[in-house]
């Protein structure tokens, strides 16, 4: 059993025994009671318990919550941020002229989108495509961290303000992690613009292209010569 599976048990049997105040912040609490709430040990388990999830208030506006896109044997990984309306509709990341910047971006550094498997930061579409709230980021995290436990990707291309939300409890400014390689389970993963943004904000395509090929790099070094 896990340290945090464990500290959830606790915490229940001292509820079970009526201890009703538990020195702990609610925001601990409810932390460690979601990160231990999905202990699917397969990825059709997995599957099923996120069509399934109830864990934050976005489940009441979705058509489904969805799991992703792509071979769950891929070595590469792309999180995006969180569904849009279109997104939802489709039940995949990326589509329309988004999905093809996406192709076109890839395609600069000799990748294809089958290379990946894609998904969402936080699987469930938002109220008027608001960014999630940290309540909700909370709420989805276990889920994309089973994904990447179940996954194993050997590399994560991260797009978007969303997922950094999911890797880091500090609050942390975008351009301070942009471009720069960190660790998820010894995965190293690179946190870049989301195609959606350089749409609208064009003066970011040549940081994008810098970052996309700081990917390929990591790419030919994790994944082509392992
Ligand atoms: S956003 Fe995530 S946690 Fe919330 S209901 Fe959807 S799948 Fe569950």
């Amino acid at each position: 059993m896990n340290p945090l599976e464990e500290l959830k048990n606790y915490i229940e049997y001292l509820e079970a025994i009526g201890i009703a105040y538990i020195p702990a912040s609610k925001e601990l609490l409810k932390f460690v009671k979601s990160e231990t709430s999905f202990e699917e040990d397969s990825i059709e388990k997995l599957k099923n318990k996120l069509k399934e999830c109830k864990a934050c208030a976005l489940h009441r506006i979705r058509k489904q919550a969805i799991w992703g896109e792509g071979e769950t044997s891929a070595d590469l990984m792309l999180i995006s941020e969180y569904p849009d309306r279109e997104e939802d509709f489709h039940n995949k990341p990326f589509v329309g002229e988004i999905e093809k910047l996406l192709i076109r971006m890839l395609a600069a550094i000799g990748l294809k989108k089958q290379d990946f498997f894609i998904t969402h930061a936080v699987k469930c579409k938002t109220p008027g495509n608001r960014p999630p709230e940290p309540e909700e980021v909370l709420a989805c995290k276990p889920i994309l961290l089973k994904q990447i436990k179940l996954i194993k990707p050997k590399l994560i291309l991260a797009m978007g303000f969303t997922p950094p939300k999911i890797f880091f409890e500090k609050k942390l400014s975008f351009s301070s992690i942009r471009g720069k390689v960190f660790k998820v389970k010894e995965i190293p993963i690179l946190f870049t613009y989301h195609p959606a943004y350089v749409i609208k904000n064009p003066a970011t395509k040549r940081l994008v292209w810098e970052d996309l090929q700081k990917f390929k790099h990591l790419y030919i070094k994790f994944v082509k010569s392992s």
